[in-house]
């Protein structure tokens, strides 16, 4: 059985490429490049394809000893045919674009899609802060709020991949319009845009806080690592508004807790780097709302492969999918 499996991470930012070992979790040769999305779907697709190119040709090892692509893709994959139904956060929302078809023509291998936060649980699961447990929760709080599941011993699906949309779930059923078409899921309270708000308008509002002085009151700038540092910095309405973040994620716990009944809980993403300021908030919530379980058999934990895991855990769908089919699936 082959064992090293390209992983791609296709970002709003940057896309990513490395050859993963599907026996470790190691990477090698990684490389990055600006994703540039706003120049249309065609473009990034050409851009992947020589970007996997590259990654293939410095590792030295010959494309017959590689077993194929994983790409995480930050949206609604069609898993099946390799298709790109809807990405909420790239311009251009890319509809119905066959991302996986055309990479495996330009490249000629093998590739299978995965949304990005079920990409990156699967990696923490396997290799990560989720290791040794057959149940977990992962959310990873970024520009939106990820989620993927595992249960039982298996990455959970659902209906074509939906299952895991942790971001999701409503928390205030009359709140603020959310970017899915809902009201009031997490993601409106949680996500890194919602924190900056919290931020920008307690400066606007004159409350007592230094988060405007930290960039010179040019609002644009504030930024959730601009209230972390004023945070750690003793600022009172930055501590307030990682608290409040921290209290919207663990409700939403709590609720995960009831549905599956994780022994792990892990929360990742770049905001889960302001650390125990969003994790203390989340452990006190879920305490305190939490009874129908055994809440201290359940670890609320930081993820830890940091931003790689879901490059990891997409090489690793396309392991695994190959490896369902007895090593031999086709381009
Ligand atoms: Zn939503």
């Amino acid at each position: 059985m082959m064992n090293k499996f390209v992983g791609v991470d296709l970002g709003g930012t940057l896309l990513k490429a490395a050859i993963v070992d599907i026996d470790s979790g190691e990477i090698s040769g990684l490389e990055q490049i600006d994703t540039l999305a706003r120049e249309g779907h065609t473009a990034v697709i050409a851009r992947m394809a020589r970007l996997i190119q590259t990654v293939i040709g410095d590792s030295g090892i010959p494309k017959s000893q590689i077993g194929g692509i994983g790409i995480g893709v930050p949206g609604i994959v069609d898993l099946e045919a390799g298709i790109v139904r809807f990405l909420p956060n790239l311009p251009g929302t890319w509809p119905n674009v066959p991302l996986g078809p055309e990479i495996a023509q330009s490249v000629g291998l093998p590739v299978r899609l995965l949304n990005d936060v079920r990409s990156m649980t699967l990696g923490e699961w396997m290799f990560g802060a989720g290791q040794g447990v057959d149940t977990m929760a992962c959310f990873a709080i970024g520009t939106g709020v990820g989620g993927g599941l595992v249960i039982n011993g298996k990455l959970h699906l659902g209906i074509g991949g939906t299952g895991g949309e942790l971001g999701h779930q409503i928390i205030d059923y009359n709140g603020p319009r959310c970017g899915c078409g809902n009201r009031g899921c997490l993601e409106v309270f949680a996500s890194g845009p919602a924190i900056v708000a919290l931020g920008i308008k307690a400066v606007i509002q004159g409350l007592t806080t230094i988060i405007g002085e930290l960039v010179d009151y040019d609002l644009n700038r504030i930024t959730p690592k601009v209230i972390y540092k004023a945070a750690v910095q003793g600022d009172e309405i930055a501590k307030e508004i990682f608290d409040l973040a921290g209290y919207y994620i663990g409700v939403a716990v709590a609720n995960t807790l009831a549905a599956i009944g994780p022994r792990k809980v892990v929360i990742g993403g770049g905001v889960a780097q302001a650390g125990d300021l969003l994790l203390e908030p989340i452990r006190r919530t879920v305490k305190e709302r939490v009874h129908i379980m055994p809440v201290d058999q359940v670890e609320i934990i930081p993820a830890q492969l940091g931003p790689n895991a879901g490059l990891i855990g997409a090489a690793l769908w396309a392991y695994y999918i190959y490896k369902k089919n007895g090593g031999a699936y086709q381009v």
